[in-house]
């Protein structure tokens, strides 16, 4: 069974991370993805040896650091921004024993103008400066396909020639069911067949409202198992790689942002565990 993580993008307009640390522990969640605009603003009132000092305590522990953004055809000063960010962001991880950070391609009109070759010679030169970074702090770079249609990468395919051409045991995969959906609907999922097993590092799991693909935004994102992506198929998909690491609730719902943080954190653990539960419940008898 998949372990559940909670992505603080799902309640971060009411919430903030000293709340999501006790809310989390409370409902009993595995995993925490920490958001980095978050961490800066509790680094306002709080120390790293606290943060690190809950870790050590708690059942809770960190997952993912999200993330570094828009990190294609970037300006000098943009490049040198998301190294900047890259670094400090891994110098935390590695004082929190966080393994990964979600790097998310370019979401941008100006991505059109480009190949896909020169998306990817693009990409795998952003993601090995990156995972030289990363490397230095034992941190593993998960990179994020959204299938929208201004986005750099937005197919798992596209994704994959990537990241096996970096080829780098640090960069791997994240998954995230609706920014996967994005890209017709989902019906390249069995493309997660050549993927490495090893390359998958992080699985965002979210739901979507029924609308034409085309009109979809992350606004739409709903609780697991509310929507109409179908969850059973990614999830027997990952499960047949052998993937069983992490689940993490990601929403950026404004509807759900106006949820106080603790129904908003204890309905994403009862509605990705209800998912989870569903679908091992109906595929196994192991
Ligand atoms: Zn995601």
């Amino acid at each position: 069974m998949m372990k559940i993580g909670f992505n603080e993008a799902t309640a971060m307009r009411k919430s903030d991370l000293a709340t999501d640390l006790l809310l989390t522990e409370k409902y009993g969640y595995d995993y925490i993805e920490i958001r980095l605009d978050m961490l800066k603003d509790y680094l306002k009132s709080h120390t790293i040896e606290e943060l690190a000092g809950f870790f050590s305590k708690s059942k809770v522990k960190p997952y993912a650091l999200n993330s570094i953004e828009n990190i294609n055809f970037c300006s000098e000063k943009e490049h040198s921004d998301v190294l900047e960010l890259m670094e400090w962001a891994c110098s935390i991880a590695q004082k929190i024993n966080n393994p990964y950070i979600i790097i998310v391609p370019t979401i941008d009109e100006k991505v059109k103008k480009y190949s896909i070759k020169e998306t990817e010679e693009d990409s795998i030169k952003m993601l090995n400066e990156l995972a030289d970074i990363g490397e230095r702090y034992g941190v593993k770079l998960a990179f994020e396909p959204i299938g929208s249609h201004h986005c750099a990468v937005k197919s798992i395919a596209q994704c994959w020639d990537i990241v096996k051409k970096v080829d780098r045991d640090s960069v791997g995969i994240a998954v995230d069911a609706f920014n996967l959906y994005l890209y017709k609907a989902l019906q390249d999922v069995d493309d997660l067949e050549m993927v490495d097993s090893e390359k998958l590092f992080v699985f965002h799991i979210d739901d979507s409202e029924k609308l034409p693909i085309e009109k979809l935004d992350h606004c739409n994102r709903l609780w697991p198992g509310d929507g109409v992506i179908p969850l059973d198929r990614l999830i027997l998909a990952l499960k047949q790689k052998g993937f069983d690491s992490i689940a993490s609730v990601e929403l950026f719902r404004p509807e759900y942002w106006e949820l106080a943080p603790e129904e908003a954190i204890k309905t994403g653990k009862e509605k990705t565990a209800s998912a989870l539960n569903k679908f091992y419940n109906s595929t196994t008898t192991e």
